[in-house]
């Protein structure tokens, strides 16, 4: 599916399943099997990688997985490798989408709203709180750290 950049050392997965058996999403979701998704990158089955959308994206990093493996497999830094790597050959979510593109206009996934304003300055707040998205310096120093990354390019439109 892609480059592991994280020391997931997946390798030493040999398929016992007590993984997917103690996931909560496994439990939620049949499609979705940690199991699989390893057993994909460790065989390097990119072809098989958009079968994987959107599932590998469902994963809360509970951490359940890693506790019950035998092998001592970093689980959920291969997860989030192939994530990664799903995300960089443009398999991201329209949601996923979105928050990145909100973060680039405002440096916040959650922009303030109007209600949430007008509800500060009653409480005798400033109108917006005072991280980076009440300081036009700041936002501009991330969104040239955004830009720098690629972020930019990652969370923008497709083309039609
Ligand atoms: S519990 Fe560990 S060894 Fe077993 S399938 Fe999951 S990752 Fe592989
Ligand atoms: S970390 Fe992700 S894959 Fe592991 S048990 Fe939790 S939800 Fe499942």
């Amino acid at each position: 599916m892609g480059v592991c950049k994280m020391s997931s050392n997946i390798e030493r997965c040999y398929q016992c399943g007590q993984c997917t058996a103690a996931c909560p999403m496994a439990e939620q979701e049949q499609a979705y099997k940690i199991r699989r998704f390893l057993q994909m990158e460790k065989l390097g089955l990119k072809s098989e990688e958009p079968m994987a959308i959107p599932f590998i994206f469902y994963c809360t990093t509970c951490y359940k997985c890693q506790d019950n493996c035998p092998q001592g497999v970093k689980i959920v830094d291969g997860l989030l490798s192939i994530r990664e790597a799903a995300v960089r050959n443009g398999n991201i979510l329209p949601a996923h989408r979105k928050i990145g593109q909100m973060l680039m206009d405002s440096g916040h996934a959650v922009p303030g709203n109007e209600d949430a304003k007008k509800r500060r300055l009653q409480l005798g707040l400033t109108e917006m709180p005072p991280t980076v998205a009440s300081s036009e310096k700041q936002l501009n120093d991330i969104k040239i750290l955004l830009n720098l990354s690629g972020f930019d390019q990652i969370v923008a439109e497709e083309k039609a």
